[in-house]
């Protein structure tokens, strides 16, 4: 494993700078200080003031003292280790948003959910309208976010559905898990869905398709018609900067792509994009297995620098989502509302034939896992990789791993497995895990975030934005709280983090996943100069508030920007109505 702190991938400005604030550092060695040094994208001490003017006096630097932060709060930047930026950048900035989340797109525009179907319907129209207004019909219409379980009045959203509001132009709509889309009939003949398919993926009633399709292998074929309107990779730069602009202006210095490869390689693109200062963000890139072999996962190892690291792998192609209804559950068990459990795509088999190379060749591996029947699967998979090449030094990693057990926990233990849960699902699902997916006492231990602390097992925390939208500090506040936005509803109080704790998950934590917690994660001497500057401090407000802080500047390798709201003015202090 690499345990050096890869090369610069920009030039960091040379000039050292004394900065003062409050810092909470994410170091359990020096949890707080009031001043930070910085010199060359880098932390290069950490104290209070005084004893950083002795330090660089001792050491003859020439420095500049900045206090504009010495009333705010100084946290880690923050890091996402699990995400997809391109399909999020790409979605965002060009398919029809038709969800029932909101979300902020492109220039900070609400994109407003759609919780009825009167609502959603209406939407659609606008969207069907404008396609053709523009001259598109009969081409796809690309539209994003459905959940049908967030819809108030149980509408089935299928092909009737979509077929009433549009039958002359081919439609694929995919849902915000990105494990189903639902597509019209013209869309379905178009691809060629057809009864001959996997039932299982290619879903049906009556003996008739429902234009519902789960999972990748068959997605895909929609998307190889060029079902999805990627545009030009002029485009795709476009809408990466304008995404991380977003994302920065959150707090985030690092995001991942946890799965590389999908629909096309960006690996060209993020190189091009770790050029660019005007791109705000570091990227750790997992590249997706099978579809890279052992020279192309070590040319990327090889390749990486501070601004675009490839060290770890994912693989994604195991079970689906339980909101999707297509996360596998353990034998026997059905679905709340008693849906059959969702299938694996491969056998046990094809799987380890799909991983094994590369944990012989020791990389750490992140798998895509949901139900608890999958991690029984993957654990049974890694204990027998461990078995037949024993790699000490791996981070095997499940990623979400929402329904683990207990006993599946002290398995993880046993083996070495690190998992990444979900922050945002209790927020958005809770609901309705509690009435259709789980049930009312299984949704209290879904994404088991206290437990994992007790067991000793490192976890971080996630929002897969583009299944819901990147925003570390409410992602924080989903895991303090556990309470979902639409009831206020509380799911599993016992499984709330503490401040501290939420905020270790979405910095430290998640370096830990990525294996750089030597390089960013927290505020130490050594690290890179990656900075969150909040107008309160998460650890001391009502575990309420935490999602309403407002990130005033972020600092990406000693570069800082204070950041203004959408209408050029900075945020106003005053304004700030949070309880300290
Ligand atoms: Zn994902």
């Amino acid at each position: 494993m690499n345990k050096h702190t890869l090369k610069p991938g920009l030039q960091y400005r040379a000039e050292t700078v004394l900065y003062t604030g409050h810092f909470v550092t994410v170091n359990e060695d020096q949890p707080r200080a009031t001043a930070v040094v910085v010199a060359n994208g880098k932390i290069s001490f950490v104290g209070t003031k005084e004893q950083a003017e002795t330090y660089l006096s001792n050491e003859g630097i020439d420095y500049h003292l900045d206090e504009q932060f010495a009333s705010k709060t100084i946290v880690p930047g923050f890091i996402e280790a699990h995400m997809h930026p391109l399909g999020a950048a790409l979605f965002t900035a060009r398919f029809a948003y038709a969800g029932q989340i909101e979300r902020t797109g492109k220039g900070g525009v609400i994109l407003p959910a759609s919780l009825t179907k009167e609502a959603l319907q209406a939407k659609l129209n606008a969207f069907v309208q404008a396609h053709n207004e523009a001259g598109k019909q009969g081409e796809w219409l690309n539209l994003w976010g459905l959940d049908p379980l967030l819809l108030t009045d149980e509408t089935a959203v299928d092909r009737d559905f979509l077929d009433a509001i549009c039958a002359d132009s081919p439609i694929f709509y995919m849902h915000s898990s990105c494990h189903v889309a639902v597509f019209n009939s013209m869309a379905i003949e178009k691809v060629g869905f057809s009864l001959e398919d996997n039932p299982a993926f290619v879903f049906r009633k009556d003996n008739r398709l429902t234009g519902e399709v789960a999972e990748l292998p068959d997605i895909m074929r929609a998307v190889k018609l060029g079902g999805f309107d990627m545009g030009t990779p002029e485009d795709a730069v476009a809408a990466m900067l304008g995404y991380a602009d977003s994302t920065f202006r959150l707090g985030v210095t690092t995001m991942s792509d946890c799965g590389m490869g999908v629909p096309q390689n960006p690996y060209p693109l993020y190189q091009a994009l770790s050029q660019m200062p005007a791109f705000k963000a570091r990227i750790a890139a997992y590249p997706l297995l099978p579809n890279f072999q052992e020279q192309e996962l070590a040319h990327y190892k090889e390749q990486s620098n501070d601004r675009l690291f490839a060290t770890k792998v994912k693989h994604i192609a195991t079970d689906g989502s339980i909101q999707g209804f297509t996360a596998v559950l353990k034998q026997g068990d059905k679905y709340y509302n008693g849906r059959e459990s969702g299938h694996f795509q491969y056998s046990a088999e094809t799987t380890y034939d799909n991983v094994f190379y590369a944990h012989k060749l020791g990389y750490s591996i992140s798998f895509h896992c949901n139900g608890e029947g999958c991690t029984e699967a993957l654990l049974d998979l890694i204990e027998r990789m461990q078995n037949e090449c024993p790699q000490p030094n791996v981070r095997h990693c499940l990623e979400h791993n929402q329904m683990v057990n207990p006993q599946q926990m002290d398995r993880m233990k046993k083996l070495g497995v690190v998992h990444n849960l979900f922050g945002t699902h209790i927020p958005y699902w809770g609901d309705v895990h509690a009435t259709q997916t789980v049930g009312p006492e299984r949704v209290k231990t879904l994404n088991p975030f206290q437990s994992s602390i007790r067991k000793g097992i490192p976890f971080a925390i996630h929002c897969d934005d583009v299944v819901t939208q990147v925003n570390p500090l409410f992602m924080m506040w989903g895991a303090m709280n556990r309470q979902c936005v639409f009831s206020g509803t509380v799911y599993g109080e016992d499984e709330c983090l503490t401040a501290e704790q939420a905020l270790h998950a979405v910095t430290l934590g998640a370096a830990y996943l990525m294996e750089q917690e030597h390089m960013i994660g927290s505020i130490e001497v050594g690290k890179l100069a990656d900075l969150a500057i909040l107008e309160h401090d998460p650890l001391q407000v009502a575990k309420q508030v935490v999602k309403d802080i407002k990130v005033h500047a972020t600092m990406l390798g000693g570069d800082v920007t204070v950041h203004r709201s959408e209408h050029g003015t900075q945020h106003d202090e005053t304004t700030a109505t949070l309880t300290v």
